[in-house]
């Protein structure tokens, strides 16, 4: 099967396409494994938007480091602490003197909190509906147990909004296959409706080439498709209970995104009955307006209208190292991507 699949990409010899790898950790495995040198030269691979860090607005940093200032001690998943705000990250902040926290899971803050009754614990909420499911359990953990020095500060993001967002960047979409995993398909269902192809892709070499693979030869028949290739984990209906789970806890919000601006119904808040745990109302935090680095073109790369070595900033200026922009800091973004891996153009 594998080789089928590599015979069909080889001998792609259709009309040029361009195909979105919605999700970051896609753009790196796909580089990682080599199957950009499978491609032929018409297939061009675009990043997209589906890398949590890279996503969170510099606003959204701003506001964390406001928090770490006033004595918050700052729970967060690593990536996000490197992120450059206006003036300084995470990073800097705690150099200066504030608690940065670094956690592998939103109950680990729960459970800081717990230990320390003296601090008030903010958890960074961020990312996709994958990583939504286990805040809402922590806040959850935290309401039965009356953690009360507990609360998060919400921009997690929905993707249903933003493919409307990015409608005509690409003619094909490989969606993030966790996601889906937690959604289901109906919104991918309801886009081929409206004219947009994609295929649910997964992360192991055999998936990916299957995925591209059902793109290369649906592509030239020249209808909208839609293509479940990761059905090992992503069900139709997606999953129920972490459905239910976070309709319970969360409610639909406009949300600002890097690069594509503010998004109607795209975000999710807490629901007013967990006020006491959503960070901005308890600290009163001030509407920041952050202000991006004007030379880092994060912007343009998760909308897909340039890659990272069209950046002037790239390698030179900005690198893991030493990131401008929150595209090198993350382990899923695409200028990351493009360093690691040596890709010009
Ligand atoms: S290379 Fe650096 S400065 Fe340029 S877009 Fe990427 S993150 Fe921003």
């Amino acid at each position: 099967m594998i080789e089928k699949a590599k015979e069909t990409i080889l001998n792609y010899k259709g009309a040029p396409l361009r195909i979105m790898e919605v999700c970051g950790t896609h753009t790196h495995e796909i580089f990682r494994l080599g199957i950009r040198s499978l491609l032929p030269p018409q297939v061009n691979l675009i990043s997209g938007p589906g890398c949590p860090v890279c996503v969170t607005a510099v606003d959204y940093i701003d506001k964390a480091i406001y928090l770490a200032k006033k004595g918050c001690c700052i729970c967060t998943f690593g990536d996000l602490i490197r992120v450059p705000g206006s003036d300084t990250s995470l990073a800097g902040a705690r150099a200066e003197g504030g608690e940065i926290k670094t956690v592998y899971a939103p109950s680990d803050a729960v459970k800081y909190a717990q230990e320390n009754p003296d601090k008030q614990v903010v958890f960074l909420a961020v990312g996709f509906e994958t990583t939504v499911p286990a805040v809402c359990l922590a806040v959850e953990e935290a309401r039965r147990k009356n953690i009360e020095n507990f609360s998060i500060l919400a921009a997690h993001k929905t993707m249903p909004a933003a493919y409307q967002a990015l409608k005509g960047s690409a003619d094909v979409f490989i969606y993030p296959g966790h996601v889906n995993a937690i959604t289901g398909n109906a919104v991918c269902q309801r886009l081929r409706e409206e004219g947009v192809s994609g295929v649910v892709a997964g992360f192991t070499p055999q998936e990916l080439l299957m995925a591209f693979s059902v793109i290369l030869t649906l592509y030239p028949k020249g209808e909208p498709f839609f293509k479940n290739c990761y059905t090992s984990v992503v069900k139709e209906e997606g999953n129920i209970p972490a459905q239910k789970l976070i309709n319970k806890v969360m409610e639909p919000c406009d949300s600002l995104w890097r690069g594509l601006g503010i998004i109607k119904n795209s975000g999710l808040k807490l629901r007013e009955e967990y006020a006491l745990y959503d960070a901005e109302k308890k600290y009163s935090v001030p509407d920041i307006k952050g202000t991006p680095n004007p030379a880092c073109k994060c912007a343009d790369i998760l909308m897909g209208k340039c890659k990272p070595p069209q950046c002037p900033l790239f390698g030179k200026a900005c690198t893991p190292l030493k990131p401008v922009g929150a595209c090198m800091v993350s382990g899923e973004g695409a200028c990351s991507a493009y360093y690691q891996y040596g890709e010009k153009i």
